[in-house]
């Protein structure tokens, strides 16, 4: 299923970017130790770093943007509160329910506008103190959104729908898988956007081309709690310097390129735009994000699928009409060219 060929434009997703030369340089040579009975210097490194870029007090790195966002859940909120979150967001959608699962929590879904929430659309969604009913304890906001075609929050937006969930008695968690883009596309800081939120989730493994790991962020004492409960979740790692190395490198060397990625996206979506059986999401992507419709009249999502296959470009069958691509690192202004020229002859 996973094709390795190297003759495919692979744009299923910004997720399958294999580590530079000088990333694995970085990697083999890496100070480490044993991260859980002590300290891996890598690992420190990485998370003092990603820590001050965000402007908070601490960091904690883990193998995957799953685990760092039901953590920050798990931290947050006690058996029986409740979240409330946009309806397309990955918390909700892509991690097998995990909040119910593993920390007895129920959400509160929203549906936003490419999913992005409203400060408007949160009045009146926090609990009364009533015996029937949950705590509401904390509101998640994805930014980018992976569902809503790559969109990025204003830094306005964000602020007030923070104000608003502090003002609640709400804390606020970002799940910032692709928050890099989000900072690259609109010029606003790491430590702007995470200004305002009690905790962040950023991913190593999607545009910054690292082929492991995230790391949750914020106040000290949180990100203690989060230590516990990563060992808890089978999270704690030995001489993990060896891929925190990957993450750093990706951060010195490969964020600002994610301009590249974004500009590649909107030559997609402008060659997509002229295929009459297809609807983008979003004519003009924010990030590296392209998804769209695809007419029933023309055949399945699954169906274009296989015959972009053909043509030697992957995508992802995002729903039955819908196919999602994303750009990243490892696709070039050639094979975009190559790609935009294929999606132009489709009809
Ligand atoms: C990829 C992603 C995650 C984390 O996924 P993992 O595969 O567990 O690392 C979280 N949120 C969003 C929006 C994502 O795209």
């Amino acid at each position: 299923m996973f094709e390795t060929n190297m003759q495919f434009i692979d744009l299923r997703s910004d997720t399958v970017t294999k580590p530079s030369e000088g990333m694995r340089a970085a990697m083999l040579a890496a100070p480490v130790g044993d991260d859980v009975i002590d300290i891996d210097p890598t690992v420190v490194a990485l998370q003092d770093r990603i820590a001050r870029l965000l402007g908070k007090e601490a960091a904690i790195f883990m193998p995957s943007g799953t685990m760092t966002n039901q953590i920050a859940l798990r931290v947050h909120c006690s058996p029986g509160d409740e979240f409330l979150c946009e309806s397309g967001c990955h918390i909700y959608n892509y991690e097998q329910g995990g909040f119910a699962q593993l920390s007895g929590l129920v959400a509160k879904t929203i549906t936003g506008q490419n999913g992005l929430l409203d400060v408007e659309q949160l009045d009146g969604s926090v609990r009364p103190d009533n015996e029937h009913m949950v705590h509401t304890r904390l509101l998640c906001i994805e930014n980018t959104h992976n569902r809503g075609a790559g969109k990025v929050y204003s830094l306005s937006r964000v602020q007030s729908l923070c104000e608003w969930a502090h003002s609640a008695g709400l804390r606020t968690h970002m799940d910032g898988a692709r928050l890099f883009n989000a900072s690259v596309a609109t010029g606003v800081s790491l430590e702007a956007y995470s200004e305002p939120f009690d905790s962040i989730s950023v991913c190593f493994s999607k545009g910054l081309g690292a082929p492991v790991g995230s790391c949750l962020v914020g106040s000290r004492d949180f990100i203690s709690k989060a230590r516990r409960a990563r060992k808890l979740f089978g999270g704690g790692m030995r001489q993990v310097g060896i891929i925190a190395a990957g993450a750093l490198f990706a951060l010195e060397h490969q964020m600002s390129r994610l301009a590249e990625d974004h500009e590649h996206a909107r030559l997609l979506a402008s060659a997509i735009d002229e295929c009459k059986s297809f609807q983008l999401a979003d004519k003009v992507p924010d990030t590296n994000i392209v998804i769209f419709h695809v007419d029933k009249n023309r055949g399945t999502a699954i169906q274009l699928t296989e015959s972009l296959k053909q043509d030697g470009i992957l995508s992802l069958p995002f729903g039955p009409q819908s196919v999602r691509l994303v750009t990243h690192h490892d696709v070039s202004r050639d094979q975009i060219e190559h790609a935009c020229k294929v999606l132009r002859g489709l009809e």
